[in-house]
């Protein structure tokens, strides 16, 4: 069984994908072709934002906006302790400070009540706090009702981690709209992937998107070799482009709805278990990035895990260790208590998800587990 079945959808798309490269192939437009304009287009129109520049993946692309808003030395980014590295990275790679926040055990996502405490804990270390990255963990939406009044109260740009959240909603609005800037990747396995790395940008702002272009281009100014800043060089290749353009058109026409079907079924096959089982707020909509269930305290997650394995069931453990675990952060970071999160590195399975699981391969994996930990 696949975790995530890349080769399903590939046999499904087949003639479209092969019939895109060709094209770019044999156009040599490689960088910055037509199909990049398009999917930019496409992409802004869909999340409902003004602008949506691509970019060489999802990590650069906060980092992109990070840049764009001069965030550096002296000042803190609030981030939530239970995410992917990325999401804290890029906060020290400008020379800022993250400050780690503990996450709802509900949604796996930051936990607004802290961002107030958090500022606090920046102030009173000498930093200025600047920013919340707010993250989509597993594909659904973080609060924002709330983390925008917080942001609000204290001054803070909001940028949206929807690296996982591409296709999600809350009432509609969908995710990649909520920050002031948000951000995607399209990593193969994410909600919306490519064939490699790729990402992107989106804001309603004229003027940050216009940063956020020169920024990826080296600090361009009025053309190429008349560079204004320091940048990077951080662009989505056109054949990803080709590759993203009818992959998207079956995320939002079917596979959207599919991978919600799937999670239903795991919902059904599962209440009642024992497990913890991940909860969709009312009015949410998740893209299912992940579907991860939470183990009581005395399953033994390895075994648990090796006896899968047997079975030909692939799990992950969507994280392992907290942010403010990672060596990498040693004595740069501050962090608040997060005692929500710790408990989430150990008790954590994601289960096999996507548009393409099977009904069979569903019920398989249900069955597995309850068996496995009743
Ligand atoms: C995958 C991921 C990223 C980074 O995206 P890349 O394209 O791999 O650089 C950032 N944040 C979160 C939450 C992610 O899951």
């Amino acid at each position: 069984m696949e975790f995530r079945d890349l080769k399903a959808q590939y046999a499904a798309l087949k003639d479209e994908i092969d019939q895109g490269i060709a094209d770019v192939i044999a156009s040599s437009h490689y960088i910055g072709g037509a199909p990049v304009k398009q999917l930019e287009q496409e992409l802004a129109e869909y999340v409902g934002v003004k602008h949506c520049i691509t970019c060489g993946n999802g990590t650069d692309a906060l980092q992109l906006a990070l840049m764009a808003w001069g965030i550096g030395k002296g000042d803190a980014v609030i981030v939530p302790d239970f995410t992917f590295f990325s999401s804290g990275e890029v906060v020290s790679t400008v020379g800022a400070t993250p400050v780690f926040v503990d996450v709802l055990e509900d949604t796996f996502n930051i936990d607004s009540a802290q961002i107030a405490p958090a500022c606090e804990l920046a102030r009173k270390n000498g930093l200025n706090p600047k920013v919340v990255v707010a993250v989509d963990l597993f594909g659904q939406p973080a609060d924002y009702v709330e983390i925008r009044k917080a942001c609000e109260e204290q001054g803070l740009l909001l940028l949206e981690d929807g690296a996982q959240g591409f296709g999600g909603s809350i009432n509609g609005k969908r995710a990649c709209s909520f920050g002031d800037i948000s951000t995607t990747s399209f990593f193969p396995a994410k909600p919306l992937g490519c064939y490699g790395d790729g990402g992107a940008v989106f804001t309603d702002s004229d003027e940050w998107a216009a940063l956020i272009r020169s920024i990826a281009v080296h600090g361009k100014g009025s053309m190429k070799y008349d560079n204004v800043r320091l940048g990077m060089n951080s662009r989505l290749d056109t054949i990803q482009a080709a590759i993203l353009l009818p992959k998207f058109h079956a995320f939002r026409d079917y596979e959207l709805d599919a991978v919600n079907e799937r999670a239903n079924w795991y919902h059904e096959a599962l209440s009642g278990s024992g497990l913890k089982l991940p909860e969709v707020r009312n009015g949410y909509v998740s893209s299912w990035a992940q579907y991860t269930v939470i183990l009581s305290n005395n399953v033994d997650r390895d075994i648990l895990q090796a006896r899968l394995r047997e079975l030909d069931i692939p799990t992950m453990i969507y994280y392992p260790k907290p942010m403010h675990e990672q060596k990498a952060f040693e004595g740069s970071c501050l962090s608040l208590p997060c005692h929500t999160a710790e408990n989430l590195c150990r008790t954590v399975l994601s289960l096999p998800i996507g548009p393409y699981l099977t009904e069979a391969d569903a019920v398989l994996v249900a069955q597995a587990l309850i068996s496995q930990t009743m």
